[in-house]
C-alpha cells in the first residue's frame, strides 16, 4: 500500500466521526501524491504525513455567559493549533451553531497550506464556538466574547497564536475579545487581527479576502488570455467575502448578478448594487428580502432543498463565497452546461470533491479556496507586521502588497502543478506549493 493510502486509513480510523476533517485530509493527500511518491522514503522515515495530519494540540472549553433574561447559557469553545513549523499559529474564529471539532480541524488543516502559500511566516490554526450571534443583543455578544476570551487567552499571544475573524466574528466581536485579552494579560499586543483602525487594525483588511479573490481570478484569466471585463459572475453569500468580491469584480469591469444568504438568493440581471447590499447586510444586518424590496430589477428566491440557487444562471465566472459544500455535483453540471469559464473559491471548501473533479474534467479553470481566498490571512499577516513595527501603512500600500501576493500565489501554484506533471491542476498546485515549504521547515526542525 502506498504511504498516502496507509496514512489515509490511519486518519480515517482515528477520526471516524469527523467527516469534514476526513474530506479535507483526503483531498489534500490525494493531490500530494506526486510529491509524496517522489520522496516516499524520506517522508515515511520522518513520519511527515502522520505528523502533519495530527494537530499540535486541540483545545476545547466551556463558555458560560448570561443572556438578557438573566439565564445562564453554555456554549463550547474550540482552538485547534495545527502546525507552527513556519510561524505562529494563525486562523480565524468561527461563531456558528454548526461548529464542531470536525469543522474546526478541517479548517485548521487547510489553513496550514493556505498560510504557507501566502509567502508570509504564519502557521496554521482555527477556532470558534457553536454560539449563534444571530438575534443576540450587543450586550449578549459582549458577554459571550468576554467569557470565550477569558479561557482562550491562556493559549494565544502575538508570537504564539494570533486568531482573526471568520463566519460570525466581525469587527464587533474582535473588539470585545481584544478588550478582554488586554484586561486579563495587561498587555496591548497584536494578539488578534481584524482590529479596528484606531487600535492596531490594518487598512484594507475588510476588503482583503474578496479583493484578493478577484486579483487571483484576474491573474488566472489573464494567463489564459481571457479578459475579465464584461464577464458575468455568479456570487454566493452576502457576507464579508462576497460583498468585497462583488465590489472588486465591478471595479475590474465584470458584472456579478447574484448573491445569497442562508435563507435565499438574489438574481439581479442589471448587476448587484453593492452600495445597497452593504446597507442591507453591514448596516441593517437584515435579510436579502430588503435588497429585493429596494431594487426593482432584482428577484428574490426563498431557498429550497434540491434547488441550484445562484448556480443555475448562465454566467462566465462562479465565485462561491458563503460556506462549505454549497456547490455540489448537480450544481457543477449546471454550470458546465451553461458554459462557465472558471470557478474560484472565496469560501473554504464550498465545492464538494465530486463537483471539483467534474469541473476540472470538463475544462473549467478551478482554483480552490486555499489559494483563492488566501488574501484575508495574508493581509492579517500584514497587520501583524504593522503591529510589530508600531506603524500603519496606507490603504494603497496594503492593497498593492495584497495584489502582489495574490499574483505570486497564482504563479507559484501554476508552477508547482507544471513541475509535477499536472499542469492546469491548481488544486494540486496549491497543495504542493504550500506543503513543500512546511515540510522543509519540519525536516529542518527535527522530531517535534
Ligand atoms: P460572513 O459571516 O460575513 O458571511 C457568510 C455568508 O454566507 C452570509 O451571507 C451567510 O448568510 C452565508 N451562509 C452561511 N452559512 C450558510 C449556509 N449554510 N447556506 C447558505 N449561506 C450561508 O462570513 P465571511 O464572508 O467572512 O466568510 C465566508 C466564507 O469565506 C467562509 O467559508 C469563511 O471561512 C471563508 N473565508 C473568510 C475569510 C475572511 O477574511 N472573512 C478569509 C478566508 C476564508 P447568513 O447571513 O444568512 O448567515
Amino acid at each position: 500500500m502506498s504511504y498516502v493510502d496507509e496514512v489515509l486509513e490511519q486518519v480515517k480510523a482515528k477520526n471516524a466521526d469527523q467527516p469534514e476533517f476526513l474530506q479535507a485530509v483526503s483531498e489534500v493527500l490525494d493531490s500530494l501524491r506526486p510529491v509524496i511518491d517522489a520522496n516516499e522514503e524520506l517522508y515515511r522515515k520522518n513520519a511527515i504525513l502522520e505528523r502533519i495530519t495530527e494537530p499540535d494540540r486541540q483545545i476545547m472549553f466551556r463558555v458560560p455567559w448570561v443572556d438578557d433574561n438573566g439565564q445562564v447559557q453554555v456554549n463550547r469553545g474550540f482552538r485547534v493549533q495545527f502546525n507552527n513549523a513556519i510561524g505562529p499559529y494563525k486562523g480565524g474564529l468561527r461563531l456558528h451553531p454548526s461548529v464542531n471539532l470536525s469543522i474546526i480541524k478541517f479548517l485548521g488543516f487547510e489553513q496550514i497550506f493556505k498560510n504557507s502559500l501566502t509567502t508570509l511566516p504564519i502557521g496554521g490554526g482555527k477556532g470558534g464556538s457553536d454560539f449563534d450571534p444571530k438575534g443576540k443583543s450587543d450586550r449578549e455578544i459582549m458577554a459571550f466574547c468576554q467569557s470565550f476570551m477569558t479561557e482562550l487567552s491562556k493559549y494565544i499571544g502575538a508570537d504564539v497564536d494570533v486568531p482573526a475573524g471568520d463566519i460570525g466574528t466581525g469587527a464587533r466581536e474582535i473588539g470585545f475579545m481584544f478588550g478582554q485579552y488586554k484586561r486579563i494579560q495587561g498587555s496591548f499586543e497584536g494578539v488578534l487581527t481584524g482590529k479596528g483602525l484606531t487600535w492596531g487594525g490594518s487598512l484594507a483588511r475588510t476588503q482583503a479576502t474578496g479583493y484578493g479573490l478577484l486579483y487571483l481570478t484576474n491573474a488566472l484569466l489573464k494567463d489564459h488570455n481571457i479578459d475579465i471585463a464584461g464577464k458575468t459572475c455568479a456570487v454566493s453569500g452576502s457576507g464579508n467575502v462576497a460583498i468585497y468580491a462583488i465590489e472588486k469584480a465591478q471595479q475590474l469591469g465584470a458584472k456579478p448578478v447574484t448573491c445569497s444568504d442562508s435563507t435565499g438568493w438574489i438574481y439581479d440581471p442589471e448587476g448587484i448594487d453593492v452600495a445597497l447590499l452593504k446597507e442591507v447586510k453591514e448596516v441593517k444586518r437584515a435579510r436579502l428580502t430588503e435588497y429585493a424590496a429596494a431594487r426593482p430589477s432584482a428577484e428574490y428566491h426563498e431557498k429550497k432543498n434540491g434547488e441550484h440557487g445562484v448556480w443555475q444562471y448562465k454566467v462566465d465566472l462562479a465565485l462561491p463565497c458563503a460556506t462549505q459544500n454549497e456547490l455540489d455535483l448537480e450544481d457543477a453540471k449546471m454550470l458546465v452546461a451553461n458554459g462557465v469559464i472558471s470557478v474560484t473559491e472565496g469560501a473554504n471548501m464550498p465545492t464538494t470533491l465530486d463537483a471539483t473533479k467534474y469541473l476540472q474534467e470538463n475544462g473549467v479553470l478551478f482554483v480552490g479556496g486555499k489559494a483563492a481566498n488566501a488574501g484575508g490571512v495574508a493581509t492579517s499577516a500584514l497587520e501583524m507586521s504593522q503591529n510589530s513595527e508600531r506603524l500603519s501603512w496606507s490603504f494603497e500600500e496594503v492593497d498593492g502588497k495584497l495584489k502582489g501576493i495574490m499574483e505570486t500565489i497564482y504563479a507559484n501554484i501554476s508552477d508547482a502543478a507544471k513541475r509535477y506533471g499536472v499542469e492546469g491542476d491548481y488544486v494540486a498546485g496549491a497543495n504542493i506549493a504550500g506543503f513543500e515549504k512546511v515540510v522543509d521547515a519540519m525536516l529542518a526542525q527535527g522530531v517535534c
